[in-house]
């Protein structure tokens, strides 16, 4: 038989090894070391470390670890760049990004060769989606640059972006996050990760050749340190973090308090779900991509598989029939489907994740086959027989293992999928469009993908809930999250509030009943755990009445009953606003009354504070059924409707002034958008906000959607910042409160928005409008696939 019909006979692949001789001339251009790119020039190299190929063990090239001088010098020459590149205008800032889009499309194999070689992955990964979508990225910001004062009026940038990124999309990450940055006018100061840094450094020479001006984008190599450098260093405006949850909370940690804007992307445990009347091979051929692309490396990779009860069996069978074809080996070699993991080190890792999990139970199917000798290489794995607590199901493995478990119902697979600290990503496979779009909103997952999966464009937003982080990178609400509002900058330091001492003066309102307030949870009015009251006092140090000592317990009483009311974020939006209606109109018929509580604890007439107080609600009533998603047209074949959700439960500490106003001005938007409250009032004048628990009463406001718990802000503050139980806190008063929120608010990764010790005008109309939304809210894409 001659070779072709041998060919014919077998079906076997021959080798399809794409050329590295490119990549490999630049690399020996460079002397195959490196020292950073700073000012828009290449320092000489430091003390090194070595870049090598995980999937051949061969060193490519020294990189210089940055150190803490190196970061300095950088965010120096980013400090310097940030005046000429923001003043330019939008237009010419976008033919900059054109001309990197460009670039990169000309030397698009030889970026995609060059990622392979440092990173592992396939070619055909770095060649038809990293690449790709890297020029998108900067094509798309092109266009936000020019149409920003149109779009983003009275927006300003940050200034001097710090930037940290992981190794698993190496070129990817950095478009997503240089992009938007140059697109804003703010200047960047980027450290790629250890492993992977040769693609930016070739993305340093892009921008040399394109003449973006000198310290507009600063590429410091190095490790955990260098970017730890970057996060503290005391000029940089902000901070982009992509990678470990572990990481970002210490980087949140760390800015605390700092004033330093953050976004950050972090891990995910993502589900698949497979309903019984899901297109099987079509969802087989999805999870393939959903947990084998890159080697499994990927922040919403599918790593959980969800299966209906009735068809686990078969569907099972059909995937392991699947995973024996795929192709393991020589990520340069065209025809492969998995290539080498990023380092020995991950691949031990693994080894140790999959031995724990083996120990508590679970079994692992892998397909027959060699692996190569060399390299970092792993077999695809299927783990079955787990139970949600094993640590394979748990924990983020970031490699090409697949944890498979079954559900019966819809509702299960909710459950199974919501039950994980993380909110990246989730897969839903079903044939039933009103199944799977009821199915979407129910998962607490920044991104969701209906019959298909890992899709991403510059024009959809991406990012996480809960322990995946916060801020969007993508589409509009990534391109915002590099502008700040102007009047930002304007703001002042807010004067303390000068202690009252208690004195005998008479109370005006005093009728002689007893004017103890209680708490409000739950719809009741709730006594404080502790049994110990707090003297309110008015602006002569008369006692004006009393209300009651919260402490932990009752937060924790609060968050409950908060929780056990988050079907308020799925009420439909016009109930909510007449809701809101309501409330405003049944403070209206009470205005003398809350006006001369205004007065008796502050002295001052209460009237105007009551009309605005009214006026907000009527305006946020407005708001509930107007703020609103997307619809946006990716360059497939597919819809991504960007919906607008609610955070959750919210803990809201109002500022000291402005009794009833202070807290109005926070909530009213919050509830508007759907979430749940755990109110502070005003520590010094709380009255004005126990009045308001008879007003809502009167007003239909369900129970548990606010609840209002009197006492120390701050002390109450921390407890909420720490609860797992809630996802975002606003914290209106002094800089080291501020600071304490951001903090303790690591843990769970919560949103936050503090007043830093800032005077904020409550009355100001601006924050009527749409400035508290957006904090108030996150938004979920949902992918919908079309076509016959
Ligand atoms: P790490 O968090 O360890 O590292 C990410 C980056 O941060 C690297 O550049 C790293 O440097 C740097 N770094 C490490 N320690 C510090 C520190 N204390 N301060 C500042 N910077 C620091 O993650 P990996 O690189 O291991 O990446 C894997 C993780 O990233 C996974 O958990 C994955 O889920 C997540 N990820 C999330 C994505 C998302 O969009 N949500 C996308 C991609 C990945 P170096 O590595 O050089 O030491």
């Amino acid at each position: 038989m001659n070779k072709i019909a041998q060919i014919f006979e077998s079906l076997e692949y021959g080798p399809a090894p794409e050329g590295a001789d490119q990549a490999n001339a630049w690399l020996d251009a460079k002397g195959r070391k490196f020292g950073h790119f700073i000012n828009g020039e290449w320092t000489a190299p430091g003390k090194v470390f070595a870049s090598t190929n995980p999937a051949n063990g061969q060193k490519l090239a020294d990189i210089t670890d940055g150190t803490a001088d190196d970061v300095d010098a950088a965010v120096k020459a980013a400090r310097k760049a940030f005046g000429g590149w923001s003043k330019l205008s939008g237009y010419k800032r976008g033919k900059y990004l054109y001309a990197i889009a460009r670039m990169i499309q000309k030397h698009s194999r030889l970026f995609a060769v060059l990622e392979t070689m440092d990173n592992g992955k396939p070619i055909r990964e770095s060649r038809d989606a990293d690449i790709p979508l890297v020029a998108r990225h900067f094509y798309h910001h092109a266009g936000w640059a020019t149409h920003l004062d149109r779009e983003f009026p009275d927006h300003a940038p940050y200034g001097v972006c710090g930037q940290i990124i992981p190794w698993n999309f190496p070129l990817l990450m950095l478009a997503w996050k240089v992009a938007p940055a140059l697109a804003a006018g703010n200047t960047v100061v980027l450290k790629p990760a250890e492993f992977t840094s040769l693609t930016a450094l070739l993305l340093a020479d892009i921008c040399d050749r394109v003449g973006l001006p000198k310290g507009v984008v600063n590429i410091v190599t190095g490790e955990g340190d260098t970017g730890a450098a970057i996060v503290n260093h005391p000029d940089v405006d902000k901070i982009a973090f992509t990678g470990s949850t572990e990481v970002g909370k210490i980087i949140r940690e760390a800015t605390a308090g700092s004033g330093k804007g953050l976004s950050l992307e972090l891990g995910g445990k993502s589900p698949y779900i497979v309903f019984e009347d899901a297109d099987l091979d079509s969802a087989v051929e999805g999870l393939v991509e959903a947990i084998w692309f890159n080697q499994g490396q990927v922040c919403c990779a599918g790593s959980r598989l969800l299966v209906q009860e009735s068809i686990e069996e078969r569907f099972i069978a059909k995937l392991k029939a699947r995973m024996a074809k795929l192709r393991v080996g020589d990520p340069l070699d065209k025809s492969i489907d998995i290539g080498a993991l990023v380092a020995p080190v991950q691949v031990e890792r693994i080894r140790d994740l999959m031995k724990r999990g083996v120990a508590e139970g679970a079994v692992v199917y892998e397909a027959d086959g060699a692996l190569p000798e060399k390299g970092c290489f792993l077999k695809p794995a299927l783990v079955t027989n787990v139970s949600p607590a094993n640590t394979l199901v748990a924990e983020e493995i970031f490699g090409p293992v697949l944890v498979a478990m079954s559900f019966r119902t819809p509702d299960e697979a909710i459950a199974l999928a919501n039950n994980t600290r993380y909110g990246l990503a989730a897969t839903v496979w079903t044939e039933n469009v009103n199944l799977a779009l009821d199915i979407a909103p129910k998962i607490r997952a920044g991104v969701v993908w209906i019959n298909g999966t890992n899709q991403f464009d510059a024009a959809v937003g991406f990012g996480g809930y809960k322990e995946s982080g916060f801020g969007r990178e993508g589409g509009r609400e990534g391109m915002g999250a590099y502008l700040k509002p102007n009047w930002e900058k304007d703001l002042k330091k807010a004067q303390a509030v000068p202690a009252i001492a208690a004195t005998a003066a008479k109370n005006p309102l005093d009728g002689g009943i007893d004017q103890t307030a209680k708490m409000y949870i739950g719809g009741k009015q709730a006594r404080p755990d502790s049994a110990y009251n707090r003297p309110v006092l008015g602006p002569k140090g008369e006692l004006v009445g009393e209300v009651g000592d919260g402490n932990r317990k009752d937060i924790r009483n609060a968050v409950e009953k908060a929780r056990g009311a988050l079907s308020w974020g799925t009420t439909a939006a016009h109930t909510r606003a007449q809701i809101l209606y309501f409330l405003a109109e049944n403070l209206e018929y009470r205005r003398d009354e809350f006006a001369a509580r205004i007065k008796a604890q502050t002295g001052v007439d209460g009237g105007e504070e009551v009309d605005l107080s009214i006026e907000r609600i009527f305006a946020f009533a407005g708001w509930a059924d107007k703020y609103d998603g997307a619809v946006h047209n990716p360059p497939m074949r597919a819809v991504a409707a960007a919906m607008v959700e609610p955070l959750g439960v919210m803990g809201i500490i109002a500022p000291p002034s402005r009794p009833l106003l202070g807290s109005i001005a926070l909530i009213a938007p919050a509830l508007a958008m759907g979430n749940s409250v755990v109110l502070v009032p005003s520590e010094r004048s709380p009255l004005s906000m126990t009045d308001f628990y008879q007003v809502l009463e009167t007003s239909d406001v369900p129970a548990g959607v606010i609840n209002i718990v009197t006492g120390d802000s701050v002390a109450l503050a921390k407890t909420l910042a720490e609860h797992d139980g809630v996802d975002g806190v606003w914290f209106a008063g002094p800089a080291e409160g501020s600071a304490m929120v951001e903090k303790a608010s690591a843990g769970n990764v919560k949103q936050t928005w503090t007043t830093r010790g800032f005077d904020f005008d409550w009355a100001h109309p601006r924050f009527a409008g749409e400035y508290f939304l957006g904090k108030a809210t996150q938004i979920k894409n949902v992918w919908i696939p079309y076509g016959a």
